[in-house]
């Protein structure tokens, strides 16, 4: 019931959006290495795969009949087009992990996060990172040097658009630098996870604690 001094618990759903560009990527992977109990919850996207990034790894790279399909078979948690592509959560994963009491980490945008938050209620911790300046945001989408020019002035223009979802999300963390950041989300984390509401094996454990309490 009590493992490592923390309570029976069930997971949560922490999501990180932003703009692109604003460093939630770099946040992600290095939460990911920090925390053992979380896992990233790998998207299918109908968007070409980039030369860094690995099938099963960062998305799932599937064609829009695949995608279409998957919709109408209802597996999806949640699924949204950015920039003229398709991007969804695969349902199943993420609620064995809830289940199990593993904490599961979410890289959606801000649509994606309305919907799950319409289902999964308390059970989502959603977390907004801004950049500092509109400067720093450019620099990041240039010097990422993967997208064409078109896609970055693209980018740019609807980085604004999605800064204006901030008020939806519980959390704002201004990405000025990762190591900070890293430590801000970390600590949101660490709090959300002993909330009380979340600890299912609570009620027993005091009912105990109290009960042998009594009887010293
Ligand atoms: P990118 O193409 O740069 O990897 O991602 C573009 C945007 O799509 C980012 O804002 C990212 O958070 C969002 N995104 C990635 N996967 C999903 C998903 O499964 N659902 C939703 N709603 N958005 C996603």
């Amino acid at each position: 019931m009590v493992q490592d001094g923390l309570i029976q618990r069930r997971g949560l759903m922490l999501v990180l959006s932003s703009p692109s560009g604003a460093g939630k990527t770099t946040i992600s992977r290095r939460l990911l290495a920090d925390q053992d109990n979380l896992k990233l919850s790998i998207s299918c996207t109908t968007r070409q795969q980039r030369p860094s990034e690995e099938e099963g790894i960062d998305y799932h790279f599937v064609d829009e009949a695949t995608f279409q399909r998957m919709i109408e078979d209802g597996a999806f948690l949640e699924y949204a087009k950015v920039f003229g592509n398709y991007y969804g959560t695969p349902r199943q994963p993420v609620e064995a992990a809830l289940a199990r009491g593993e904490d599961v980490l979410f890289d959606i945008d801000w649509q994606g996060t309305q919907q799950v938050k319409e289902r999964a209620g308390d059970d989502l911790v959603s977390v907004f990172i801004l950049p500092p300046t509109k400067d720093a945001l450019e620099y990041r989408l240039r010097t990422r040097a993967q997208d064409p020019e078109d896609v970055v002035r693209q980018r740019m223009a609807k980085a604004s658009d999605e800064m204006s979802h901030y008020t939806e999300y519980d959390y704002i963390v201004v990405n000025e630098q990762v190591e900070k950041s890293v430590s801000r989300v970390t600590s949101i984390l660490q709090a959300e996870r002993l909330r009380r509401s979340r600890q299912t094996g609570l009620h027993a454990f005091v009912n105990q604690l109290v009960e042998d309490t009594a009887q010293a």
